[in-house]
């Protein structure tokens, strides 16, 4: 939109309906606002299962449809069930389905199942904002980092247009982080300003992941963008240094 010039009012839409990649509360607060909606709903589903759930207008969670699909949390690593709200590993039965049946299939989502009762008076579980894939978590100098969360730190700066890559890769042993993230087209030309921003970036991604991040800032609309439904947001370059 920013680069055909279309503002929301030249649009007319009313409700965002969003599915194919994690989200955070900032991302749907942007797009909320960029597009002029009302009202954003989160979906979750995938080809696999073919249906999908969604939050209802009080964003409590995504009602899961555990009458058609029925749904765990476990410990990827010890394949047992977490206890209700504990985070963990989505694993999935199809209860309907006859040509690809799917018995307790691991779909590789982090989420946390809840069972209380939602205001909207739907009587499904419902499940957290899916936190990442089990195999997109890195852990660098020993703890565990999420792509969304690099992401939600990246979204509470107003000078990023939401747009970055992160490199991990080892320098004399040690794991360095780096983010590359877009500005946005009114702070691209503040070259006196870059300093504050990554020194603002930097302390967002300290206080969510616990990691020291380096940052390349980048113009707008530079970055590669992605043909795939799903953008590659991480790159591990680790592997390829320890075969040296
Ligand atoms: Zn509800």
């Amino acid at each position: 939109m920013d680069k055909l010039g279309i503002t929301k009012d030249d649009l007319t839409l009313r409700s965002g309906f969003f599915a194919g990649e994690a989200s955070s509360d900032s991302m749907l607060r942007t797009l909320k606002e960029k597009l002029g909606v009302q009202q954003v709903y989160d979906t979750y589903g995938s080809s696999e299962i073919t249906v999908a759930g969604g939050t209802c207008d009080y964003m409590n969670g995504i009602h899961f449809p555990d009458d058609l699909v029925y749904p765990e949390v476990i410990n990827p690593t010890t394949k047992r069930q977490v206890p209700m709200g504990e985070k963990g590993e989505l694993v999935v039965t199809t209860m309907l389905k006859e040509g690809m049946p799917l018995i307790r299939f691991r779909m590789g989502d982090i989420t946390a199942m809840h069972d209380e009762p939602c205001p909207c008076g739907r009587t499904a579980v419902r499940l957290e904002r899916i936190q990442g894939r089990v195999d997109d978590m890195v852990t660098i100098r020993g703890g565990n980092v999420f792509p969304t969360q690099i992401e939600i730190a990246c979204y509470k700066c107003d000078f990023l247009n939401g747009f970055y890559h992160i490199t991990v890769t080892r320098e004399n042993a040690l794991d360095v982080l780096t983010v590359d993230c877009e500005l946005t087209p009114e702070c691209a030309n503040n070259t006196d300003k870059f300093d504050e921003y990554k020194a603002i970036l930097i302390d967002h991604i300290k206080a969510i992941c616990g990691v020291r991040a380096e940052i390349n800032l980048r113009q707008p609309q530079s970055m590669p963008r992605s043909d795939e439904l799903k953008a590659k947001k991480l790159t591990d370059l680790r592997k390829i240094f320890d075969n040296k």
